[in-house]
């Protein structure tokens, strides 16, 4: 790869953008080449992205720099594949393992997915951790080992390789240390440049919304989607965003073997309601896209009728087997960790649940060892939570309503008490109301609540 020019004058880059002022589609591609090369320096590049985060990237900058960051390296080619191939993204949040269950899902219901995952980040649970609780599961990939199991299997649930957008590699590791981490027009170009690497036809946006998202508030979230649709229709991706709630846990388990053992259930065709709607909300999309399906309702019952008949649940075992994880998991749970501690949470008082912080289970987890606090921590997939009342049910005093799993009795202390922060328990008709499950879909200039 070529390096920056010798007269690219960085210095006089960063200080248009500080001002205000907005940089060609050229000189972007040079920083972000001049950056992989090692041209430009960290020093350089932290000061460049402040600017940005203070001063936002113009339309044709963004779309500059995400196609920069994607040219940075290879591409998923799926030339002559019968099917057409989309992907989803969440932005992340607490007990959300709809990739989990979605990839094999879609996959048996018309198109393929190569699904490119992300690792916990803060309080956020990611894919590929969840993933590697299952003993011998291979998440580290080769772009040849993908595609050629998306063409057997139609699914591939893989972590971002050293050939996917290596700038983005790079400008994340320096954006977490510098805080610049939160930027929309930095997060979209981040997650489209991966994104749009994967050869895709479609692509479906989860974005979150609520205390446990990484953006909280609605109006950010809905920023973000806007942001990330339009740079997939500059790519001629069409994208499509679903804004859901994170301002309670996704399903019943936070934690990463707890959450596998969810997603088979989910699988099974027993998972959480709320689960369910938003993997099968989320499939519709998938399958409108592809168009497999000529309408939502057609592409419901397609969806349903894959759990029904166990093909969503014989495409996971597929996965598994082929990227060498123990498929006997599928049949038997116990196989996953298990936590050496198991505790149940009773309901201190009677009343309505008036909430269930995510954010605040979330960081529990982190803190019983099923997180990282710094880059490369080994994990404890044993540990989390299973949570078995949402917003707005009626509970009785002493009333097991959670379960702490822990290494040890300190994890033990600290889930519950996490648990007792977390739940709040208040007089009926007082509560606030939690946001919609499906709080929006946003798609090009089209917005409606769904
Ligand atoms: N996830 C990403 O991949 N990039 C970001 O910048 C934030 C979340």
């Amino acid at each position: 790869m070529a390096s920056a020019p010798a007269d690219l004058m960085v210095p006089a880059l960063i200080e248009r953008k500080r001002d205000g002022g907005t940089l060609t589609a050229g000189e972007w591609a040079a920083l972000v080449r001049g950056y992989v090369a090692g041209s430009v320096p960290d020093y350089q590049m932290s000061a460049l992205l402040m600017a940005v985060v203070w001063r936002g990237l113009a339309p044709a900058e963004l779309a500059a720099l995400t196609e920069a960051m994607l040219a940075s390296g290879e591409r998923l080619r799926f030339e002559r594949l019968d099917r057409p191939v989309v992907d989803k993204h969440s932005t992340g949040g607490v007990g959300d393992k709809v990739s989990l269950v979605l990839a094999p899902l879609a996959a048996s219901s018309g198109v393929a997915v190569p699904m490119m995952s992300g690792r916990g980040l803060g309080h956020t649970g990611g894919t590929l951790d969840k993933l590697e609780s299952i003993p011998g599961f291979r998440t580290g990939l080769t772009l040849a080992e993908v595609e050629s199991q998306v063409r057997r299997i139609g699914c591939a649930l893989f972590g971002q390789t050293a050939e996917i957008a290596p700038a983005d590699r790079k400008l994340y590791a320096l954006r977490d240390v510098t805080a610049t981490v939160e930027s929309i027009p930095l997060i979209a170009a981040s997650i489209m440049s991966k994104k749009l690497a994967e050869g895709l036809q479609g692509l479906v946006l989860d974005v979150k919304a609520g205390s446990g998202a990484f953006l909280p508030d609605l109006g950010r979230a809905v920023e973000l989607a806007r942001t990330m649709i339009t740079l997939g229709e500059t790519a001629q991706c069409p994208t499509v965003a679903l804004i859901t709630a994170m301002d309670r846990p996704l399903g019943r388990a936070c934690g990463n073997a707890l959450e596998v053992e969810e997603a088979l259930q989910a699988l099974a065709g027993e998972g959480p309601a709320d689960l369910m709607e938003v993997t099968y909300a989320l499939g519709e999309e998938m399958l409108l896209l592809g168009g497999v399906a000529p309408d939502r309702a057609t592409a419901r019952a397609r969806l349903e009728r894959a759990v029904a008949s166990g093909q969503a649940l014989a495409t996971f075992a597929a996965v598994v087997e082929a990227q060498g994880g123990n498929p006997r998991v599928i049949e038997d749970p116990d196989l996953l960790p298990q936590a050496r501690e198991v505790e149940v949470y009773r309901a201190p008082g009677a009343g309505v649940v008036v909430a269930v912080e995510p954010r605040t289970l979330g960081r529990a987890v982190v803190e019983m060892g099923g997180g990282r606090r710094a880059l490369g921590d080994p994990i404890d997939h044993s540990v989390g939570f299973v949570v078995t009342v949402k917003p707005g049910d009626c509970v009785e005093a002493g009333q097991p309503i959670a379960s702490v799993f822990a290494r040890d009795r300190r994890g033990v202390e600290v889930g519950l008490a996490a648990l007792g922060s977390a739940i709040s328990i208040g007089e009926p008709g007082r509560r606030p109301e939690p946001l919609p499950l499906i709080v929006r879909r946003i798609a090009g200039t089209e917005e409606g609540v769904a």
